[in-house]
């Protein structure tokens, strides 16, 4: 079979191949997508697409900022059934020690230019009368968002082949050095390669750490209005801390359907895909703890899925290193709906030459990974 040549060949149509195959496309380059599921079968179908900014590294929040701006940008351009909604993140405070996080919070976003409100109890309480009572307050962050991955990563998907990036379905067996075989032997060859493949991407370029990190999601039939704000509790940022232990957080997300997702959980070292009754149950009663009236609702659906997680909790955007031609962009853990979009962005920066607008150093592949030996 003769090898079919393009500018850049990106494994992995989830969300992040998807940005990636959009932003080199409407580039100019001739872009080759691959994906073995053709649509959505990885973390990108099962995330609570949580747009949110967030100050676990100053890195972390240079990159999730970026990204959001980008959201904000793209807004306009965003189908219906992407289900964008700009309906805030409050995060809550149950106490006095938690309050003083929040005012720490203010203090680091404001200085960074994210606009935050501080709520007193009775501020909270107006804005979210389904929470228990008697909750300190919180931070409401305002620009933070909510939307559909699946969907977020199908309009880019569409976009990237409207600008004449070609799909193709198949299972990527090798990848390196200027080639990619795929399981049918059909082989690429392009100056360009991205790992875009999520939790897979070690299968195909080992030498470097991701880890599997198993979460939760579950979801109510419709009580619009009952949730107004992604809700999230500041005890969240403990849990996803945690590089080793199992965990749930509250973390309740409204859906334009008046839905309620309600999240989440983070587990390590479990390879299996089955809901776990234990870890599930744990999950809800926290939610619970906080809005005692979702026991009164209907769970219709829970599902699970897989976080790609790195040991500094930043993502691998850039060149391998030992292999000029592959790039990897992957390890967004919980956050690579958010940042998909500026994962793109600093993509196209290192295969074009050209200037960030953040720097890119703190994500690049060569703090992490061993010179690579591969193909
Ligand atoms: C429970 C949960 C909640 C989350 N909540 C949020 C949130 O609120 N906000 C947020 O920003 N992020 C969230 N995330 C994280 C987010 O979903 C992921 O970071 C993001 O979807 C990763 O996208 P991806 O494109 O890198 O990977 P994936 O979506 O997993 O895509 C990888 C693709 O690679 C393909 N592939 C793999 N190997 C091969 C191969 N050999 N050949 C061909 N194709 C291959 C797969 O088929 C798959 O389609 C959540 C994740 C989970 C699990």
């Amino acid at each position: 079979m003769i090898p079919l040549a393009y500018d850049v060949v990106i494994i992995g149509a989830g969300i992040v191949g998807a940005a990636c195959a959009d932003e080199c496309a409407r580039h100019g380059m001739r872009v080759a997508l691959i994906d073995r599921d053709g649509v959505g079968g990885g973390a990108t179908a099962a995330g609570m697409g949580h747009l949110v900014v967030m100050d676990d590294s100053d890195a972390q929040f240079a990159l999730t900022r970026y990204s959001q701006l980008l959201w904000q940008q793209l807004r306009s351009d965003l189908p219906a059934d992407v289900e964008y909604e700009a309906c805030g993140t409050i995060w809550v405070a149950a106490d006095d020690q938690e309050m003083a996080e929040v005012y720490r919070k203010r203090a680091y976003y404001e200085r960074s230019g994210v606009p935050t409100v501080v709520l007193d109890q009775r501020a909270l309480e107006r804005l979210e009368p389904n929470l228990r009572k008697g909750l300190a307050g919180g931070l409401l962050v305002p620009e933070d968002g909510v939307l559909y991955p699946p969907c977020a990563a199908q309009f880019l998907r569409e976009r990237a082949l409207a600008a004449q990036a070609k799909l193709h379905l198949g299972s990527v067996l090798e990848a390196g050095k200027g080639r990619v075989r795929l399981s049918d032997g059909q082989e690429f060859v392009a100056p360009a390669i991205v790992n875009a493949a999520g939790t897979w991407a070690p299968e195909l370029t080992p030498g470097f750490v991701v880890k599997k990190r198993k979460g939760h999601l579950a979801i109510t039939d419709r009580s619009p209005g009952f949730v107004r704000h992604q809700l999230v509790e500041l005890g969240y940022l403990k849990s996803a801390h945690s590089l080793t232990e199992d965990s749930v957080a509250f973390n309740v997300q409204p859906r334009r359907t008046g839905q309620i997702l309600i999240g989440s959980s983070r587990q390590y070292e479990v390879e299996h895909s089955e809901v776990d009754d234990g870890i599930l149950v744990r999950m809800l009663r926290r939610a619970q703890q906080y809005m005692p009236d979702l026991a009164a609702m209907s769970i219709i659906r829970v599902w699970t899925g897989f976080r790609a997680a790195t040991p500094d909790k930043l993502p691998l955007i850039g060149p391998l290193p030992g292999d000029p031609t592959l790039f990897l962009a992957t390890g967004h853990e919980g956050l690579g709906i958010t940042t998909s979009l500026a994962t793109a962005r600093l993509l196209l920066d290192q295969l074009t030459g050209r200037p960030s607008a953040i720097a890119m150093e703190p994500y690049l592949p060569s703090r992490l990974v061993r010179e690579h030996a591969h193909v």
